[in-house]
């Protein structure tokens, strides 16, 4: 077998069993099966003049090598182009961009470096995978070092429509750098199709019958590859008894209330205000909800130095005071609303405790949170998920809720028939979703990439 070796920006803590976030728990699961290298950035910021050679830490059967950035490269890489550029640009956010030419520069900076961090530790026979918007120009960074090992590049954002990406000054050159892997892979069809209609309209490449993109110098697969979570190990961990999560839950059936969960990263991209909205506009809508149920918010911090962080932090902050001002009784809180991170095995007992799972973001790469709680479901009397239409999850998970996260009246709409469902339909529903989650999980995800990788096979819908 091949090595794999992984870059992303960051690298997850391998020596812990619970990470936060789908991309460090797929990889580090399967990194420490097959064995390989993973490369990113340490978390460090350092000042120095001479790039420093990797850090080197074997666990296991992998073999870490991080490197440090300087305040420079954080604040123009990380804060500035992928933060504060292409993070709300491909999630269609043109409003919220902020754009520097020093941005860019750090961003081709930090590439290079990784490039240069790279090289030396590359085996003719290697694979590589690269991760996610840091690191777009990467294979053009490592071809340009003489790099010939086979490269992919999985996007676990968004990719916008060419009109939207259009706003960013050298687009062209970033599709360009994408053309340089072997391999691209995107969350949804979508997000697939918005790049091969750049790539025709804008680049005049090409678009093979069998899905491949024909460029001037190369053939690239561009493909759909779902992410998913580890199901079993999800069911197992949401099935382990947990006191607390059952003492409250018990205090809940006895005075006949329900619970609707949401958990997020605090972004603005999740659609975090307008949920509340939803939330409050429900108990306006069908008064007999009043004391009936409770919207749990569970808002884990995230990129805190950039401004618009700031923002949609204070502004969550004071709509759930507002509607528990208005609404909340001496023994009832509508909305309880958790600034704070969550181990997952807590989350897995959370979700199955809860009636609804609310899940509206704006615009969303996948949305692993979706997935999760329907794993957690019991089938005896399952809960329901209620899913935006714009979250890459809703492409598969047809049998949700699927609400338009833009109307609250919406939105207001499917809680209450969530809240009032029969069982026979929750069953019905919740089978379906289990199907499709496992036929869509994190091994599929990876072996599915890693043959288009490896043997340049190409995904058919039915994979
Ligand atoms: N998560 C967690 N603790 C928290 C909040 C989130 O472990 O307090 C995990 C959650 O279980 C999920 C991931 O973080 O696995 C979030 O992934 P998702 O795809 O939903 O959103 P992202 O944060 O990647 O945009």
């Amino acid at each position: 077998m091949k090595r794999l070796v992984v870059v992303s920006n960051r690298v997850a803590d391998l020596t812990k069993t619970a990470q936060a976030g789908g991309l460090a728990v797929g990889l580090a699961d399967s990194l420490r099966q097959r064995g390989g290298v993973w490369m990113g950035w340490d978390g460090q910021t350092l000042k120095y003049e001479e790039e420093p050679e990797p850090r080197i830490r074997k666990i296991g059967e992998v073999i870490q090598a991080t490197i440090p950035l300087t305040e420079q490269d954080y604040a123009e890489y990380y804060l500035g182009f992928a933060n504060s550029v292409l993070w709300p640009l491909f999630h269609y956010r043109l409003d919220l961009v902020e754009y520097k030419t020093a941005f860019l520069e750090g961003y081709r900076r930090v590439n290079a470096k990784f490039a240069n961090a790279l090289v030396s530790t590359l085996q003719p026979d290697d694979l590589i995978w690269i991760h996610d918007y840091h690191l777009i120009p990467l294979a053009a960074e490592l071809r340009q070092r003489g790099c010939k090992q086979r490269i992919g590049f999985f996007l676990h954002i968004p990719f916008p429509p060419p009109e939207i990406l259009a706003a960013v000054p050298r687009h062209r050159w970033l599709v360009e750098c994408l053309l340089k892997f072997d391999v691209v892979g995107f969350q949804t069809q979508t997000d697939l199709n918005n790049l091969l209609r750049y790539v025709e309209d804008h680049l005049g490449c090409e678009l093979l019958p069998d899905g491949r993109v024909k460029t001037r110098e190369r053939v690239v697969i561009a493909g759909c590859y779902p992410i998913g979570i580890d199901v079993d190990s999800f069911v197992a961990m949401a099935e382990q008894p947990n006191d607390e999560v059952q003492i409250e839950t018990k205090r809940r059936e006895i005075l006949g209330r329900r619970q609707i969960i949401g958990v997020d990263r605090l972004d603005y991209t999740k659609g975090l205000p307008d949920r509340l909205r939803a939330f409050a506009r429900l108990l306006e809508m069908y008064p007999e909800m009043r004391k009936s149920v409770a919207l749990m918010q569970i808002a884990t911090p995230t990129r805190e130095e950039v401004e618009a962080y700031i923002d949609i932090r204070k502004e969550l902050e004071a709509l759930s005071g507002e509607i528990n001002g208005r609404f909340a009784d001496f023994n009832w809180t509508p909305v309880r609303y958790i600034h704070g991170t969550v181990p997952r095995e807590a989350l897995a007992a959370l979700y199955r405790a809860s009636q609804v799972g609310f899940v509206t973001p704006l615009r969303d790469g996948m949305n692993l949170v979706a997935k999760e709680y329907v794993a957690a479901q019991s089938m005896d009397n399952p809960g329901v998920l209620v899913l935006s239409k714009f979250a890459g999850a809703a492409e598969e998970m047809h049998e949700a809720l699927i609400v338009n996260p833009y109307d609250v009246d919406d939105m207001a709409r499917n809680l209450c028939r969530a809240l009032t469902m029969p069982l026979d339909e929750r069953q019905d529903r919740q089978r379906a979703l289990m199907d499709r989650i496992r036929k869509h999980d994190a091994a599929n995800w990876l072996n599915s990439f890693m043959a288009a990788l490896e043997k340049g096979e190409i995904r058919r819908e039915e994979d």
